[in-house]
């Protein structure tokens, strides 16, 4: 009975006010999906991230991921300038020098390195490789749901404009 008393109010189906509303949902649905999109997009682009920098033994890679996966932009570019420099250094436990983790040996006593083994990492190609592709698909559905978001507000606000129950006012 309720339903049926909302349809009255509203007018008949292709009245101007339910044009109105129906215009209104179908644009809520699709910028919600397209939300969505941008989400995944981000996602995708963070787990990118970390596995680029887990390819380059990077310590940090959580927080690089996360950094760019709540911050976005300004994050990502710090990490793309530095991505390449970063080293991991290590104390040797006989003379105190600190040195490349990369070392063999100690270059100022000669001691044999402990953490050699950790950085060598037999995963890196799979990893970079990992991230190559997250990178491209997290940033086509970011394109896609911008430029979605854009193409839609234009037509939304075209089909609002031509109502006639905005044009009156
Ligand atoms: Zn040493």
């Amino acid at each position: 009975m309720e339903q049926f008393l909302t349809y009255e109010i509203i007018g008949s189906a292709d009245g101007p006010i339910s044009m109105l509303i129906s215009e209104g949902l179908w644009f809520a649905a699709i910028i919600c999906i397209l939300s969505l999109l941008l989400l995944a997009g981000h996602v995708l682009i963070a787990l990118a991230v970390y596995n680029d920098a887990r390819s380059k033994s990077n310590r940090d890679a959580l927080m690089w991921a996360l950094l760019v996966g709540f911050l976005g932009l300004i994050p990502g570019i710090i990490y793309l300038c530095v991505r390449n420099n970063v080293q991991n250094y290590v104390i040797c436990p006989q003379c105190g020098c600190s040195h490349l983790i990369q070392d063999l040996t100690c270059p100022r006593c000669g001691a044999s390195n402990p953490y050699f083994q950790q950085s060598v990492n037999p995963l890196a190609p799979q990893q970079a490789h990992q991230a190559k592709i997250q990178l491209i698909i997290g940033l086509i559905l970011l394109l896609v749901g911008i430029v979605g978001i854009i193409v839609s507000v234009i037509a939304f606000l075209t089909a609002l404009l031509q109502n006639p129950m905005v044009a009156i006012h």
